[in-house]
């Protein structure tokens, strides 16, 4: 096994979610859920103390390196969000900060199953240019229940609808995190494509990536209540997505949500 980034050997234990956010949990053991998709589908709860879900698929230079480096970066834009729900404004460089943890996150979180979905070269791309692959979006939200500290999946989407017939089916990947207060939804649809939410969901989500032109109100005013509420906004906002081509979008001058 080579380290997903770089391709150096050899790989050690990496955690999906990074230590220094084990000072805000509540002290003794968590509850902390895992699910799995296709082959070998499962989802299961377990009791850990601290947050001990890792992958042992990076390499020592990788993880010491520009991945303790990018942790190093985020934190300080992180913890406000992650700990309280005070009024702010998020820059376009802290947006992008956010946006570029997110993605990190998700594609460990990706690692995590048999067969990943996200490709090698988005991740060496990650790695040697801190480049968010294209076609991914980052959507913000927030939740007024700060436990349970991390809730997150993975979940496989066939775009079924914005394929040619007969054409290979694209297959996306979407990543939504609950971490504190913070709510993160990655979605990498892989293929070309303008998205669109459900007009309700206006409300509860605004996209970080790509870039936006101005600094973001933040936490949004309509909110999942609590983690449970949570995983079901997350599967409903996933299941409100319109796919139209950059063709269609252009022709009826859609706007990205
Ligand atoms: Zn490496």
């Amino acid at each position: 096994m080579s380290c997903v980034f770089c391709g150096g050997a050899p790989v050690t234990k990496e955690h999906v979610f990074p230590q220094w956010l084990n000072e805000h949990l509540r002290p003794g053991r968590q509850r902390t859920e895992q699910a799995r998709y296709g082959n070998g589908a499962y989802d299961k709860t377990r009791e850990t103390v601290g947050l001990d879900f890792t992958v042992k698929k990076v390499c020592a230079p990788c993880n010491n390196g520009w991945m303790s480096q990018m942790e190093v970066a985020s934190r300080d834009v992180l913890t406000p969000l992650i700990t309280g729900q005070d009024l702010s404004l998020i820059s376009l460089p802290q947006q992008r900060q956010i946006a570029l943890w997110a993605t990190k996150t998700a594609m460990m979180a990706d690692q995590t199953q048999h067969t990943p979905l996200l490709p090698s070269h988005h991740l060496r791309r990650l790695r040697t240019h801190r480049a968010i692959p294209g076609g991914t979006r980052v959507w913000i939200g927030g939740c007024p229940q700060r436990e349970p500290l991390v809730t997150s999946l993975t979940v496989k989407v066939d775009l079924t609808n914005v394929s040619a017939p007969g054409s290979p089916q694209p297959v996306g990947f979407y990543c939504p995190m609950k971490i504190g207060h913070l709510c993160l939804y990655v979605y990498f649809p892989a293929v070309d494509v303008v998205i669109q939410h459900a007009r309700e969901f206006h409300l509860s989500v605004a996209r970080i990536w790509p870039r936006r032109s101005s600094t973001l109100p933040f936490p949004p005013p309509v909110q999942p209540q609590d983690g449970e509420a949570f995983e079901y906004f997350a599967d409903a906002l996933q299941e409100s997505l319109y796919f139209y081509t950059p063709e269609e979008a252009a022709q009826h001058r859609l706007k990205e949500s």
